[in-house]
């Protein structure tokens, strides 16, 4: 073992006597692949540091935010800035229309935005605004996909076609799932089903389009255009979850990367989170004009917040979006996410590994599975004991990637070639093992 975990495995004991699971966030406890989890007490650029000071090309990036790598220096110094002039004010400021306007040039499906403080909060925010503005109960998620953790939103696919799901959380209530469909991911024929028992009813759709919660699959085309469809004949909302996608596969987010294929495509609303906060609390949801004054002060659906919009954390999205705008960024991120993935392709195929694996932008997946998943189901063959012996195999070699097997992983503008090719390297050593 190149690295001890000797401090991490004090810190872990110390935290689970004062903290659930010692820690604040159930994935990062290491529960499904094992070990102890690294605690963290620096980063710079592509790395980290944890408590026993070992380096980590570090593939996480906060779940995505770290679209820069950590501490960038034109980041550092906006927040700096922010920091001095206050830390919040509970009124308004003229940075939170600097990063609407821009975040509205960016994504033109919307006319207007909320700001709120985390992608749970959005994606439930922009649930009830869906409600009331269509004066419907019902919606649809996809199996695999996930929204936060807000009540209505955790939920699993019910026993049959087209049925109504259970909640997948102890302490939500039956009364409270029962307006969820959850239907397979890229399954036309069940979503056309859907709308045909309940479309009058459906008040939206909600998708993760580059579904990064069950690792890496893409919502295909086809049924992309099926959900635009289907949402536009019965008036029903179609969002696009872009928390994890938003300025991270591309830099007009996932809806572009459709829109280049399915002419004149736009979702009619948007979730954001991660990347438009730079690593800060900071999300939105946003829609047209007409569905956004539905929204209390203007109309009558209820949203708030005392941080929304915090004076830190805008300065830090803002600064985060003014880099990812600069030209080329994208190309140079698409083009070293891609040189990753084809060279941890050519070294599964050199060591016989099947393996697959995929991205867009700064966004990537990989499988143990000789062919790249569709839905939820196909993602779960994936042998768990074989990728936990990948995670340990590449973390004991200073590469951290997410520590359960239906996660995403995320390059930043910091990783360099040379970041690439020893991650390339590690995996072939532990591909030899498997
Ligand atoms: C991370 C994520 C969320 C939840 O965001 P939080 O800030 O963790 O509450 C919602 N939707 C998607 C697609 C996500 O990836």
């Amino acid at each position: 073992m190149t690295h001890t975990t000797d401090h991490n495995l004090a810190l872990f004991e110390r935290a689970k006597l004062v903290i659930p699971g010692g820690v604040n966030s159930p994935v990062r406890a290491f529960k499904a692949v094992g070990g102890t989890p690294r605690f963290v007490k620096r980063a710079q650029g592509a790395y980290f540091w944890d408590a026993n000071d070992s380096r980590y090309i570090d593939y996480i990036g906060s779940w995505g935010p770290m679209i820069l790598g950590h501490g960038h220096p034109a980041v550092v110094k906006a927040v700096q800035e922010a920091v001095l002039e206050g830390f919040s004010f509970g009124a308004p400021t003229e940075r939170e229309i600097e990063l609407v306007e821009e975040i509205l040039r960016l994504v033109p499906s919307m006319d207007m935005v909320r700001l709120v403080s985390s992608g749970t909060e959005a994606a439930m925010s922009a649930i009830r605004l869906a409600r009331g503005a269509t004066g419907r109960s019902k919606l649809i998620k996809f199996e695999g996909c996930y929204h936060g953790h807000a009540d209505a939103l955790l939920v699993k696919a019910g026993s049959g076609l087209a049925t109504f799901g259970n909640a997948t959380s102890a302490g939500v209530p039956p009364e409270v799932v029962q307006h969820t469909l959850v239907l397979e991911y890229n399954n036309v024929a069940q979503l056309e089903e859907a709308f045909t028992l309940h479309g009058k009813e459906i008040a939206c759709l909600m998708i993760e389009p580059i579904a990064g919660n069950m690792n890496f699959v893409r919502a295909s085309v086809p049924f992309v255009k099926r959900c635009r469809e289907l949402c536009s004949q019965y008036d029903a909302l179609l969002v696009f979850d872009e928390v994890m996608n938003g300025f991270r596969v591309a830099l007009g987010s996932a809806q572009s990367v459709y829109a280049r294929q399915i002419p004149g495509f736009e979702p009619d609303m948007t979730v954001m989170g991660k990347v438009i906060g730079g690593g800060m609390p900071l999300a939105a949801f946003g829609a047209k004009r007409k569905v956004m004054e539905q929204l209390a002060p203007l109309g009558a659906v209820y949203q708030a917040g005392t941080l929304s919009g915090n004076p830190v954390a805008t300065a830090c999205g803002l600064a985060t979006l003014r880099e990812i705008s600069k030209p080329g960024f994208f190309e140079d991120l698409s083009r070293k996410t891609r040189s990753l993935v084809d060279g941890l392709k050519a070294a599964a195929a050199a060591e016989g590994v099947p393996f697959s694996a995929d991205s867009e932008g700064g966004m990537f997946g990989f499988f143990l599975l000789a062919e790249l998943p569709q839905n939820y189901p196909q993602v779960m063959k994936t042998d768990s004991g074989r990728f936990n012996q990948l995670f340990h195999g590449l973390l004991d070699r200073g590469v951290y990637i997410a520590p359960a097997l239906y996660e995403a992983g995320f390059v930043s503008a910091a990783h360099s070639d040379a970041d690439i090719a020893a991650t390339v390297a590690a995996a072939r050593e532990v591909f030899k093992l498997l």
